[in-house]
């Protein structure tokens, strides 16, 4: 009984302090704080039930106990971004309290919980089951892990909470052994552990979102969420040697939004802002699942295609190229349109990231040169050393 108190108080520390770790930014912690000193709460009542009348203590503890588990159920609902349903559990924790005024009123042997608190302490368990149930499906690693086994603990609590209410004299025969049910003490108890592990499964699936979240703020551009220049770039390595090592080819794609600085003039900094997130959406409608793209400099983009040669990396290019031309940017009162320039190159044999992402720069340069709003790719040829091609236009402007 003291382990459970103990237990919980520490989860309480634990929720307190993942709430306030920076980046959580999730609802529903504080309801799980309560949740924890309320099972603590609990606990303390029962050791102190040999001071205190049984019916009292017992019935209490039963309150205190729907009340934690309550509130748990409202902080994983706000958690997951979903309404807490207050109302309607705090009208389950007065009926469970009424039922046990009724119970002391008439006289019911203390032996016997208020049925409503069995019902109530069935039900609970099996919402948080409904709320974290989709999460298995949703999470991956530890997070998954965590989910299942908080759905476990949840089912296992419910179990109990029916085992309770089950009028034992209807059981089949074969079942008889279920029939020398505990005392409502051991079962007290048992409750009281069961919530602390609902607890420390929920504290595993809160930190594994918390570092999902920090990890995506790390490897991702805050305005327009596409990866960041050092995360592209170690992708793009890495890209590369996987490129060597299966034989395979691999195209990038430098991008550079036109004439931007005259945008943020004209429309002001906000508007230049929104303008780079509207391109970022378009960007990442383009590419494939395989593909990868970062934000390398202020309107400057890369998209890295693995697998890919030239000829497909171009025509990806033209349909973002023309994409943008024809979907200007929503805007009060008229919407921005703009263009983008895209220089692109295809990795020759033992290339690195530099040299590959330098040979698009120069394509882009390319594409600046002759114009804008359009796509240039350097032939390998040129740089391999072989007769000099003419620059190609592939594309123009509208
Ligand atoms: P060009 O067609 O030759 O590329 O002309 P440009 O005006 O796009 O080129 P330049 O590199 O001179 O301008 C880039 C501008 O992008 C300058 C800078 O103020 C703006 N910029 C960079 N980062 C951001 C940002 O995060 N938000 C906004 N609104 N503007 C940015
Ligand atoms: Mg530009
Ligand atoms: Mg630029």
């Amino acid at each position: 009984m003291l382990v459970a108190g103990l237990f919980g108080l520490q989860m309480a520390v634990v929720f307190a302090v993942l709430q306030r770790t920076p980046g959580m930014g999730r609802a529903g912690l504080n309801s799980w704080v309560a949740g924890a000193l309320l099972v603590t709460a609990a606990t303390v009542l029962l050791a102190a039930q040999d001071y205190l009348p049984e019916w009292l203590t017992l019935n209490l503890v039963d309150l205190v106990m729907t009340a934690a588990l309550s509130s748990m159920v409202y902080g994983t609902r706000r958690f997951f971004g979903k309404r807490g349903g207050a109302v309607a559990l705090c009208l389950l924790n007065l009926a469970v309290l009424a039922n046990a005024a009724y119970f002391d009123w008439a006289g019911v042997s203390p032996a016997e919980p208020a049925l409503v608190f069995i019902l109530a302490n069935t039900y609970l368990p099996l919402l948080l089951l409904r709320v974290v149930a989709p999460q298995v499906r949703a999470k991956r690693g530890t997070g998954r892990l965590a989910a299942l086994s908080l759905g476990l603990i949840a089912l296992a609590c419910a179990a109990m909470g029916l085992y309770q209410a089950i009028d034992l004299r209807l059981l089949p025969a074969g079942l008889a052994w279920l029939a020398k049910r505990p005392s409502r003490e051991t079962f007290a108890v048992l409750h009281a552990f069961g919530i602390v592990s609902l607890a420390v499964s929920f504290a595993l699936l809160a930190h594994d979102s918390l570092r999902r979240r920090l990890e995506r703020r790390a490897s991702y551009d805050d305005l327009t969420d596409v990866l960041s220049r050092g995360p592209y770039w170690e992708a793009l390595e890495e890209a590369c040697k996987q490129a060597d090592r299966q034989q395979r080819p691999l195209t990038v794609a430098f991008i550079d939004l036109d004439h931007f600085k005259a945008i943020n003039d004209l429309y002001g900094h906000l508007a230049g802002d929104s303008v780079l997130r509207h391109f970022s959406g378009l960007l990442r409608k383009t590419v494939r699942a395989d593909d990868f793209v970062g934000r390398l400099g202020g309107e400057e983009f890369g998209i890295v295609m693995p697998n890919t040669a030239l000829d497909q990396g171009r025509a990806i290019s033209l349909r973002l190229s023309a994409l943008v031309r024809t979907t200007p940017c929503p805007s009060e009162p008229d919407a921005i349109s703009y263009t983008v320039s895209i220089g692109m190159a295809e990795r020759l044999p033992g290339e690195g990231a530099d040299t590959l992402m330098r040979r698009a720069d120069n394509a882009l340069y390319d594409a600046k040169t002759m114009g804008r709003n359009c796509v240039s790719t350097q032939p390998i040829e040129r740089l391999a050393g072989m007769a000099t091609p003419p620059r190609m236009r592939v594309s123009q402007a509208s």
